[in-house]
């Protein structure tokens, strides 16, 4: 089969990857705008069940990105000067472009063509051409928009603004860190990803977008705005830019995923808000599911439609915990009165996915802690 793939991201590799390991004939090629070395962002996360997934579907991948890793088992809640640990989660993280170094390789390895610096614009003549054509290419897809009458896409694009830096600081768990100033409410996401480097995503409403006056501030007048707000947990360390933008977070859903020979996948087909950390995770299991659809038939219509059927539940149910999650951090300003942990308790719940009784197993203490700070509480 002659498999085309417009980008090469987690989800355009990772798919490379198994079709070629499943059937060494396939002609496979990837084609990325960017180079072998480019790419935005910093570190992402992934959950101790997502490695069980990767480690089913490539050993090989899978031993390499693991050895890659930092790994944690805490979610810290930082509000009014006082951190609370809720531990008992499992997750890890790795620098993205570490991650891709990985992939490439391992893709490259099995006989997947790459061609780096390759933007598609005639994504038709791409189609005309291969048996399988997937779209791969993020959330602002080129694919996606071409074939609008065929996908039905639904785009929202949400109010709250998120910037993506990175800081020597070590955040050691995946902490959520609420500072307050004249202008509103930050929140930042922060988690290590190697021995010397965290994430720190920062977020805030629009209004208080408006009132710290960004859209009129230079790149390194908001690094140091950000850098001042954030200064108590810094520790003295820099933020630092990646080319960093403030952005809107577009959620995207597709009302058909495929037609005839074209399929979305990744951020291409769906995406969920960051404060749940599954955007690669969910693109990376998109290419294990459809792989495995196309080892119940070499029928592409067949497999595309054996994808949908099988993913789309699941995908369903993350983007509806994502969007709670999301919706959250929308409104996270009307949280502030409450105590630190009044404030980590409802953070852990706020997307309906972890209970009381989730909490209770995986992190007595804190639930002990909880309920001690008010007995009424107790259940
Ligand atoms: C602030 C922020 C924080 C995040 N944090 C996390 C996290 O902690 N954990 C997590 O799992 N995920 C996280 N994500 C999400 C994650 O980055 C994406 O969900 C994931 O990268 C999706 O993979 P993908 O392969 O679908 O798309 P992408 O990684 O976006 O890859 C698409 C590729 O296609 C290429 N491309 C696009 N158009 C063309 C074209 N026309 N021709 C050729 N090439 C093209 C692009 O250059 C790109 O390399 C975060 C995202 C953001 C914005």
């Amino acid at each position: 089969m002659k498999i085309d793939i417009i980008g090469g991201g987690p989800a355009g590799l990772y798919f490379a990857i198994l079709m070629k390991k499943a059937r060494a004939s396939h002609q496979i090629t990837v084609y990325e705008r960017n180079g072998p070395d480019d790419t935005f962002g910093w570190g992402v996360v992934f959950s101790g069940k997502t490695l069980a997934n990767l480690r089913a579907a490539d050993e090989v991948s899978h031993a390499e990105i693991t050895k890659e890793f930092e790994a944690w088992d805490n979610v810290d809640v930082v509000h009014r000067d006082a951190k609370i640990s809720i531990h008992g989660n499992s997750f890890s993280g790795i620098a993205r472009l570490q991650l891709l170094k990985i992939l490439q390789r391992r893709a490259e390895e099995l006989g997947v063509e790459i061609d780096f610096y390759s933007e598609i614009y005639n994504v038709e003549a791409v189609r005309q051409d291969c048996d399988l054509m997937l779209a791969a290419d993020g959330v602002n897809s080129t694919v996606r928009s071409r074939y609008a009458k065929q996908f039905q896409p639904e785009l929202d694009v949400r109010a709250n603004r998120y910037i993506w830096y990175g800081t020597n600081q070590l955040f050691h768990g995946l902490t959520l860190t609420f500072r307050e100033n004249s202008a509103g409410v930050f929140a930042a996401h922060s988690y290590k990803f190697n021995r010397t480097t965290s994430t720190f995503i920062v977020e805030c409403d629009p209004q208080t977008w408006d009132n710290a006056g960004f859209e009129n501030m230079s790149a390194d007048k908001t690094l140091g705005y950000v850098g001042e707000v954030f200064a108590p947990d810094l520790n003295g360390h820099k933020l630092l830019s990646n080319n960093s933008k403030w952005i809107n977070f577009l959620l995207v859903k597709n009302r058909n995923w495929f037609f005839e020979n074209v399929v979305l996948i990744g951020d291409a087909l769906h995406t969920a808000h960051f404060s749940i950390g599954s955007g690669t995770k969910l693109a990376m299991e998109d290419a294990i599911a459809l792989a495995e659809s196309f080892q119940q038939t070499a029928n592409v219509s067949e497999a595309l439609t054996h994808f949908t059927q099988t993913r789309r539940h699941t995908i369903e149910d993350y983007q509806a915990a994502a969007f709670e999650s999301m919706q959250w951090f929308e409104n996270a300003a009307s949280y502030m009165h409450l105590s630190p942990i009044e404030l980590a308790y409802v953070l852990m719940t706020r997307s309906g996915r972890v209970t009381y009784d989730d909490l209770k197993r995986r992190a007595p203490e804190f639930i002990e802690q909880y309920e001690s700070s008010n007995p009424r509480w107790r259940l």
